[in-house]
């Protein structure tokens, strides 16, 4: 029997990425895991219903035997009796994001030893999660640059908080990962912007494709699209930029109180730092990569400044891989990242 991993849930960013990251790695490599102050660095600590849902995912995947899965608890101990691919249905309740409890079982599963189809349902577009889109248009993408082939169907959008989402996702895995080099953006080849509204006036939509539109300078085409009210209350704006070498995407949620305006002008911020910054690889996608990079053994790419949650979670990956993950600065607002 190995020695459980022992993960501090406090270290670094100490939220809920650093459980799912161990989780997927316990998954991955076979390795017990004992996770403990899960989530301190949070107002409310300790494992949450979303949380849960993937931990719940995850001992499915792995036929785990787990103790401390409970609502609250900081503690968790994992041990899975190894990965099982397959056909599986994970309810993620409330509007929990779907992208997240995705995260946890894809590692594991690109790299099984036969297909798998997940169903998932709860939230498809969450803030402070990856989208549906984001994941359809970005991250899968690139995985399937690896080797894998995966692909992911929206049936049916949930908003948080409303929920009621629902994905498809058919995998197809590789035995290994190849690496990739991500060094080079190339040329911009189309920026799109689209602004969602479910349940709440057109004009949200159109007032936050105008501001997005004009803080691009003309570039972008806009597009403004109703959805089902019954698929709301919720208002996202997006910006897919496409360029020659990689496709990043963008996203901001509308919330009350806070106008139109002003949630599009987050998304312009976000757009105009990774234009400007000329990496191909922008600060979300950054954590994202780190734990297929760290499974390729090899690969590079380059970022915007790191986030706390890419340093935490190169630090992770690294516990339970022998990988090295090298961060450096290469030009003011440019950083590589590099494994090895
Ligand atoms: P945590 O805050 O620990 O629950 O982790 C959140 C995860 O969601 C990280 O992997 C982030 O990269 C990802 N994420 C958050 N916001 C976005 C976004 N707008 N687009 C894509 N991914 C996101």
């Amino acid at each position: 029997m190995f020695k459980p991993i022992a993960i501090d849930g406090a270290f670094g960013e100490g939220g809920g990425q650093i459980l799912r990251t161990s989780l997927a790695l316990s998954l991955v490599t076979g390795r017990p895991l004992r996770i403990q102050r899960i989530r301190a660095g949070r107002p409310r600590p300790g494992l949450r219903k979303q949380h849960l849902a993937a931990v719940k995912a995850a001992a499915a995947v792995g036929r785990a035997s787990v103790s401390g899965a409970s609502l609250g608890s900081c503690e968790l101990e994992f041990h899975p009796g190894g990965c099982y691919p397959g056909d599986y249905q994970f309810d993620v309740g409330s509007a929990g994001s779907c992208g997240l409890v995705l995260q946890t079982v894809l590692p594991a599963l690109i790299t099984a030893v036969r297909p798998s189809r997940l169903l998932l349902s709860g939230g498809t577009h969450n803030p402070f999660a990856p989208p549906f889109h984001f994941l359809a248009k970005v991250l899968l993408p690139l995985l399937n640059r690896m080797g894998p082939q995966v692909r992911a169907e929206l049936l049916q959008w949930g908003f948080y908080p409303a929920g009621g989402g629902r994905m498809a996702v058919d995998i197809t895995p590789a035995p290994r990962l190849e690496p990739v080099d991500l060094t080079a953006r190339g040329n911009l080849i189309r920026g799109h912007v689209r602004a969602f509204v479910a349940g709440l006036p057109r004009h949200i939509a159109e007032r936050e494709c105008r501001t997005v539109g004009s803080a691009a300078g003309g570039r972008f085409e806009t597009e403004v699209v109703e959805l089902p009210a019954a698929a709301g209350p919720g208002n996202v704006v997006m910006a897919e930029v496409e360029s020659a070498n990689v496709s990043e995407l963008f996203s901001a949620f509308g919330r009350r109180g806070v106008a139109a305006e002003a949630v599009a002008r987050e998304l312009a911020d976000q757009v105009h730092a990774y234009l400007e910054a000329d990496a191909p690889v922008g600060p979300y996608l950054a954590d994202q990569l780190l734990i297929p990079f760290g499974l390729a053994g090899k690969g590079v790419y380059r970022t915007l400044p790191p986030t706390r949650h890419t340093d935490t979670n190169a630090a992770v990956v690294q516990q339970f891989l022998e990988v090295t993950l090298s961060l450096r600065q290469v030009a003011e607002k440019i950083w590589e990242i590099e494994a090895g």
